[in-house]
């Protein structure tokens, strides 16, 4: 189900940035439709969404299906070519250390983040991967904080709605409960 519907459409983008940011949020909507966390990830090339992702960890049942890395796969079969030096991303939340990696990897110039992630977020918040020394000239760029707030509310949201789910359930057991 659905959550918040009015944040989008309340959203008037003030820049390019944020235009883009509101894409990845469309993308990080869809993922609520299967019960995922919600979070989107555009890549952008030449001033265009060139691929789009959502998380699809749960669906696909596969722990790498993080939204920038399937992202990353899109665009690098689209372009036929493991480097996207050209292109951006731009993601709902702080990328965890897998998805800072698969970024290095493919030498993205620039990522704009929504949300900060306190828990594992690997840019700024836990970590700063982009700033440790790899071994190659790439450095990504980054700049957080996108549209934070709805990107956030959509997160706090989506585990809030997990939560009162998973209290449900606990209460129809009666063993559960039973402490
Ligand atoms: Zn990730």
């Amino acid at each position: 189900m659905p959550v918040r519907k009015s944040i989008l459409p309340d959203l008037k983008p003030d820049n390019e940035h944020e235009r883009f940011m509101m894409e990845a949020i469309k993308e990080a909507r869809k993922a609520l439709v299967y019960d995922e966390c919600p979070i989107g990830c555009v890549i952008v090339k030449d001033g265009k969404v060139f691929v789009r992702a959502h998380n699809l960890r749960l669906t696909r049942g596969n722990a790498i299906c993080h939204a920038e890395v399937l992202a990353i796969d899109k665009a690098c079969k689209k372009l036929g070519d493991w480097r996207l030096e050209d292109c951006d991303m731009y993601v709902t939340l702080e990328p965890c250390t897998m998805c800072a990696g698969a970024i290095i990897q493919a030498r993205i110039r620039k990522v704009y983040f929504g949300a900060y992630e306190p828990k594992s977020g690997a840019v700024c918040s836990c970590n700063d991967i982009f700033n440790v020394e790899h071994g190659h000239n790439h450095k990504v760029e980054y700049e957080g904080g996108i549209l934070e707030e709805p990107c956030a509310v959509m997160m706090k949201e989506f585990f809030r709605k997990i939560r009162i789910r998973d209290a449900a359930k606990k209460a129809d057991k009666p063993e559960d409960t039973s402490n």
